[in-house]
C-alpha cells in the first residue's frame, strides 16, 4: 500500500471514529486508576477490543492486556501503551475532570491507551482486508508510574517473539501535529543507594583505639561522588547526590552505625550498567582505609530509554507519510525515567514524543501536574502515527522481496 493510500484510509477511519475515541479518553480520564489497580480501565479496553473481533488476554494480576492482530509468517511488531494514573488531584475545571479524589491522569496515559485502542481498530480492519503483512501485538501495560509494569509484561512473555516495539508519550511542549524523535538515549536512569557503615564505636577521646565512624562516613559522602566523576565518562552525566545522612546521638561518643541515602542519575546506558559495581568497590576502599565496615544496598530504578536508529527512522518515515512533511522535530534527552526502557534492553524499538500542545496554548502545561491536559486532536494524530509505524515496520521486516509492495515511496510523490 502506498503512503498516499494509507493516509486516505486513515482519514476515512478517523472520520468515523475520532469522536468516539475522544469520548473513550474522557471516560478513562474521569475514572483514573493507580498502578496495578487498573481493573476498570482493563475491562473497558477489553470490551473495545472484543467488539472489534479481537481476542485480548488479561494479565494474571487482572490489570493490563495483550492482544494480537493478524496471523501468518511475517514479522511481529509490538505497540505499547501504559494505562495507569497518578496519585495527584485533578485541578482542571473541565466536564471530564477526574471523579476520583487524589487520582488523576496527569501523565497522559489515558491518551496513550485511547490511541492504541484506535490503532487496534484500524489495524484490525487492515487485517480483515488481508492488508496486514505480519502480526501486531498490542501491549496495554499496567503500572508505568510505579514502576514495575514493564517487568511484569516481560515476565508474562509480552515481548517474546517481537521483532520490534514502539511506544509514545504525550509531550505538552510540542505542538499538536508534530512528533519529537531522537536516536539513542531519550530518557534517563535513576537508582537509589543506601549505605550502612558500622564499627565498634567508643569514646571521642580515643578515636585511634576504635574506628572513627562519623569521620569515615563523611569521607564516604564526599569521596564517592568525587571518585565517580573521575572513573566514569563525564559525558554520561552520572551523578550521586545524597539526600539523607544519619549517625550518632551524643557529642562525645563515636557511634557504631551510620547511614547515607541518595540517588544515582545517569544519561548513559553503559555507565548505568557499570555504576553498582563501581560504587561498591569505591565504598569498600574508602571504608577500609578508616577501619569501618560498609554495606551497599543498590536499588535499580529504570535504565534510560535508548532508541534504536532504524526504528527511529521508521517512526520518522511513518510520521512524514501520515502527518505530513515537517511533522518530525528533534527532541532532547530528558532527566525523567520511563519503564519502556526495559523493553529496549532486549529488543530494538523506539519511543516517540507526540505533540499535544494546542494552538493558542501558552505551553506552560507539564506532565505530573494537576492542571495537565491535551489538545484532543492529538488522539487522531497518535492513531495515524502508531498505525503507520506498525505497517512500515511490518513491510520493512519482510526483507527485500517485499520491496515492491512497501508503503515506502519516494518523497517527491508526497509533495
Ligand atoms: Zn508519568
Ligand atoms: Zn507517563
Amino acid at each position: 500500500m502506498l503512503g498516499r493510500e494509507l493516509r486516505g484510509e486513515l482519514d476515512a477511519f478517523l472520520a468515523e471514529t475520532e469522536q468516539d475515541l475522544v469520548a473513550f479518553r474522557r471516560d478513562l480520564h474521569m475514572h483514573p486508576e493507580l498502578a496495578f489497580a487498573e481493573y476498570r480501565t482493563t475491562a473497558r479496553i477489553g470490551e473495545r477490543l472484543s467488539a472489534m473481533g479481537l481476542h485480548p488476554w488479561v494479565l494474571p494480576r487482572g490489570t493490563g492486556l495483550f492482544c494480537e492482530i493478524g496471523s501468518g509468517d511475517g514479522p511481529t511488531i509490538g505497540l505499547r501503551a501504559d494505562i495507569d494514573a497518578l496519585a495527584l488531584s485533578d485541578e482542571k475545571s473541565v466536564p471530564y475532570r477526574s471523579t476520583v479524589p487524589g487520582i488523576c491522569h496527569a501523565c497522559g496515559h489515558d491518551v496513550h491507551t485511547t490511541i492504541l485502542v484506535g490503532a487496534a481498530g484500524f489495524l484490525a480492519r487492515q487485517a480483515a482486508q488481508g492488508q496486514l503483512p505480519g502480526r501486531v501485538r498490542l501491549i496495554f501495560q499496567p503500572a508505568e508510574e510505579m514502576p514495575g509494569g514493564a517487568l511484569e509484561v516481560m515476565a508474562q512473555g509480552g515481548i517474546t517473539g517481537l521483532d520490534r516495539i514502539f511506544g509514545l508519550h504525550c509531550d505538552p511542549r510540542v505542538p499538536v501535529g508534530q512528533v519529537g524523535l531522537k536516536a539513542g538515549p531519550i530518557t534517563s536512569a535513576c537508582d537509589k543507594v543506601v549505605i550502612k557503615v558500622s564499627g565498634p564505636g567508643g569514646h571521642t577521646a580515643r578515636p585511634h583505639l576504635t574506628a572513627d565512624l562519623v569521620f569515615a562516613l563523611a569521607k564516604i559522602l564526599t569521596e564517592l561522588p568525587a571518585a565517580l566523576s573521575r572513573r566514569i565518562d563525564p559525558r554520561s552525566s552520572l551523578s550521586l547526590v545524597w539526600g539523607k545522612v544519619q549517625a550518632g546521638s551524643a557529642a562525645n561518643a563515636i557511634p557504631d552505625v551510620g547511614y547515607a541515602e541518595g540517588t544515582v542519575r545517569c544519561l548513559d546506558e553503559n555507565a548505568w550498567h557499570a555504576a553498582p559495581d563501581l560504587i561498591k568497590a569505591l565504598l569498600e576502599s574508602v571504608a577500609g582505609a578508616y577501619g569501618v565496615e560498609a554495606a551497599l544496598d543498590y536499588t535499580r530504578g529504570v535504565p534510560p530509554v535508548v532508541n534504536d536508529e532504524a526504528s527511529v527512522e521508521m517512526l520518522s518515515q511513518a510520521a512524514e507519510r501520515v502527518l505530513g512533511l515537517g511533522s518530525v522535530v528533534s527532541t532532547q534527552q530528558s532527566l525523567g525515567g520511563e519503564d519502556f526502557a526495559w523493553y529496549l534492553e532486549s529488543i530494538p524499538g523506539a519511543f516517540a514524543r507526540l505533540g499535544t500542545r494546542g494552538t493558542g496554548s501558552d505551553g506552560d502545561f507539564d506532565i505530573h501536574q494537576g492542571t495537565f491536559d491535551i489538545d484532543e486532536s492529538a488522539i487522531a494524530q497518535g492513531v495515524r502515527l502508531m498505525s503507520a509505524v506498525a505497517l512500515t515496520a511490518l513491510w520493512e521486516g519482510r526483507g527485500p522481496d517485499a520491496e515492491q509492495e512497501s508503503i515506502i515511496e519516494p518523497m517527491a510523490e508526497l509533495i
